[in-house]
């Protein structure tokens, strides 16, 4: 079987599973307890802390480790919302967020808050006139991933980021895609609050942080003890924390530009595979180097996403109709929505392939010609 859903998930690297496992046999301490298992136990999470801020150029201390993105995300919106509700009511986000950043945000419209959701072109980008129309006095928070899940597309952070300077609004991104690809520097990018996970590269799930630079103060998400500076309470899980620092150690920023080509290598590849067996296909979402490469978002018009996806499964490709969330509903795409418009043939005949660190040329000449039978006996058999 050839793993093609990275954008879902990774395989966890060897040294991080190394990593884990020397830690969980020799540091079970509680890392709150101050006797020399609590404090070996703490120093782990120092050290790895101190990994997790240099890489996106942070301090350490704006660091709170949570239990993945989804939790991140969730307490920057809300936290957020609720300790400025008295500044203004209006946040603004994109029609293509990931559903942990929409789902606060349609519950902070029941509880009377203003959200816009900014809308996306056919490459899934948003405008910045767009944004400059709507950020208004009454604007406390906008939150803006910095890369799509299902298309790749990005985001103008910076530039967002430069307009919030003197603005009261804080700005939250979500980074969970982008992370293991983009040289991420939160003072360049003006950020407050941003997201990130460890299962996306190839580090363990359950595991990821939320970074707030200081002075960016609200309540915690998860009350109880006085954990991650009081800022989000659980014992800590040092093990996963060692491992998720391992996984941030083994991508370089030599290595995060080596994968970008060599994803954007593996889109070739595939596209010259389809035309020059004559299948018709178009790509969803942008198809340009510094797009989030690893997310190739394809459709195949005339088969519909269901089929696609059993017949590679079952050929031995593990690919996805969309992002891994929704696959097991029947729920079409949001982001093919916001991007093509519902009536487009394209939500329900296409596949999303994502590529990881593990991947090689060999995989994609399979995967190529599989899509190029497969794709070409569908179709055969709509025919008939
Ligand atoms: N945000 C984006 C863009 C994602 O792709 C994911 C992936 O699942 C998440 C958030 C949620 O991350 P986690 O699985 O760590 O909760």
């Amino acid at each position: 079987h050839i793993y093609l859903d990275n954008a879902a998930t990774t395989p966890m690297a060897k040294k991080v599973i190394e990593t884990m496992t020397t830690q969980m046999q020799a540091n079970f301490g509680n890392a709150s307890s101050t006797h020399w298992f609590g404090r070996q136990a703490h120093a782990v999470m120092d050290d790895s802390r101190a990994v997790l801020a240099k890489s996106i150029h942070a301090k350490p201390n704006d660091i709170v480790i949570t239990s993945g993105a989804t939790e991140a995300n969730n307490t920057a919106i809300m936290q957020t919302a609720h300790a400025r509700a008295g500044l203004g009511k209006h946040i603004i986000t994109t029609a293509i967020e990931h559903l942990s950043v929409l789902k606060p945000m349609a519950q902070l419209e029941k509880e009377g808050f203003r959200v816009t959701y900014l809308p996306v072109n056919e490459e899934g980008e948003i405008s910045l006139a767009d944004f400059d129309a709507v950020l208004d006095d009454d604007t406390i928070l906008v939150s803006i991933m910095m890369g799509n899940n299902e298309v790749g597309s990005r985001m103008p952070i910076q530039q967002i980021g430069e307009r919030l300077v003197d603005h009261q609004a804080w700005f939250h991104t979500d980074a969970t895609q982008a992370y293991g690809l983009l040289d991420i520097d939160v003072d360049a990018l003006h950020v407050d609050m941003l997201s990130v996970s460890a299962h996306k590269i190839n580090g363990p799930k359950g595991i990821g942080f939320l970074y707030r630079r200081t002075g960016i103060n609200f309540p915690p998400f998860l009350r109880g003890g006085e954990q991650e500076m009081k800022r989000r309470a659980g014992t800590e899980n040092p093990p996963a924390v060692a491992g998720f620092a391992e996984a941030v150690r083994l991508i370089t920023p030599q290595e995060k530009g080596d994968r970008q080509a060599k994803y954007y290598g593996f889109k070739d590849q595939i596209m010259h595979a389809l035309k020059a067996a004559d299948v018709d296909f178009k790509v969803n979402g942008p198809l340009k180097p510094d797009a989030l490469n690893h997310v190739f978002n394809l459709w195949l018009p005339g088969v519909s996403t269901y089929a696609l996806q059993t017949n590679l499964d079952l050929a031995g490709f593990a690919i996805s109709g969309g992002s891994a969330c929704t696959a097991g509903s029947l729920e079409p795409s949001h982001v093919l929505t916001a991007m093509y418009g519902a009536e487009s043939p394209r939500i329900s005949e296409s596949i999303r392939v994502s590529f990881g660190a593990f991947n090689t040329t060999m995989d994609i000449v399979q995967f190529s010609d599989a899509l190029v039978k497969i794709v070409n006996r569908l179709r055969k058999k709509a025919q008939a």
